[in-house]
């Protein structure tokens, strides 16, 4: 089987063809040699999530802002997850304070809200903080 995903780097953002078998912690970019399944949450703008949105890994995305205490408390919860599932999702991070527009493209009524994105598509959502091992469970 030679079967090719698009996998969009963490580091660049630019997207990689990669054959599904080298989905591995070796798999660098093409362009920047980072990482691509590093395990890091990355945060993005606008044009940085549309290039993640249309790669292939299901994508795990926090809506936050800076003021709100529950996203401070939500957040080492979020990266946590991120590193214990680096080859299940990518974990994004957007501003509400910097990108409004996604906020409300997406309807986020409140912060922190989770999204949950395959194929592009939004298939889940939940408000409020959730534990490591909650947020694996609602993504699995
Ligand atoms: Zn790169």
């Amino acid at each position: 089987m030679d079967e090719k995903m698009i996998v969009a780097c963490p580091s660049c953002h630019k997207k990689n063809r990669i054959a599904s078998d080298k989905k591995d912690s070796a798999a660098i970019c093409g362009h920047c040699k980072a990482a691509l399944f590093s395990g890091e949450v990355v945060a993005v703008n606008s044009d940085q999530f549309r290039a993640h949105q249309s790669a292939d890994l299901p994508l795990v995305v926090d809506f936050w802002a800076s003021w709100c205490g529950p996203c401070q408390q939500y957040g080492p919860h979020f990266e946590q997850a991120a590193k214990q599932m680096p080859f299940a999702a990518r974990f994004l991070k957007i501003s509400t304070e910097t990108e409004p527009h996604l906020a409300q493209q997406y309807a986020v009524r409140s912060i922190p809200t989770t999204l949950l994105i395959k194929n592009g598509q939004e298939v889940a959502r939940q408000a409020g903080v959730m534990s490591a091992a909650q947020l694996k469970q609602w993504i699995i």
